[in-house]
């Protein structure tokens, strides 16, 4: 398992973790195989989407804010029940395949973690997994 470490700027906020990730996959010499991406923690989380326009950053976490706003009529003391809804309704890991020593994704596509309670130090868990045997 390797681990990438970053610190969040803002209270909720996307950051792109793509390059990173395909550094560890460069580290570690895997042509083919899978990639998981997992966020340990309960107010944040990971996802895939458009990396090219940054407006698309700008309403996902706009529409969250909307199912999950930071005020609300919430039980959790801590006064961040909004940033654990949120967190659930991305999701801790993304599953990826790796292709020619690299992340495979879509030409639009970016891994982003997904701050909810920033900033904050925050930790990436990454395991990537070889592909044995033939390849199809
Ligand atoms: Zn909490």
């Amino acid at each position: 398992m390797k681990i990438i470490s970053l610190n969040t700027r803002n209270r909720r906020e996307m950051v792109e973790i793509t390059s990173q990730v395909n550094k560890l996959i460069e580290d570690e010499k895997i042509r083919t195989g899978f990639c998981l991406v997992f966020v340990p923690h309960t107010t944040c989380g990971v996802t895939i989407n458009e990396n090219a326009d940054p407006s698309v950053r700008a309403d996902i976490l706009a529409i969250l804010a909307r199912l999950a706003p930071e005020k609300g009529n919430y039980q959790h003391g801590e006064g961040n029940s909004d940033a654990h809804v949120a967190s659930s309704l991305v999701g801790h890991s993304i599953l990826a395949p790796v292709i020619n020593g690299r992340l495979a994704l879509g030409t639009w596509q970016g891994i982003f973690l997904c701050e909810f309670d920033g900033p904050r130090s925050r930790q990436v868990w990454v395991k990537i997994i070889a592909e044995t045997g033939d390849v199809s």
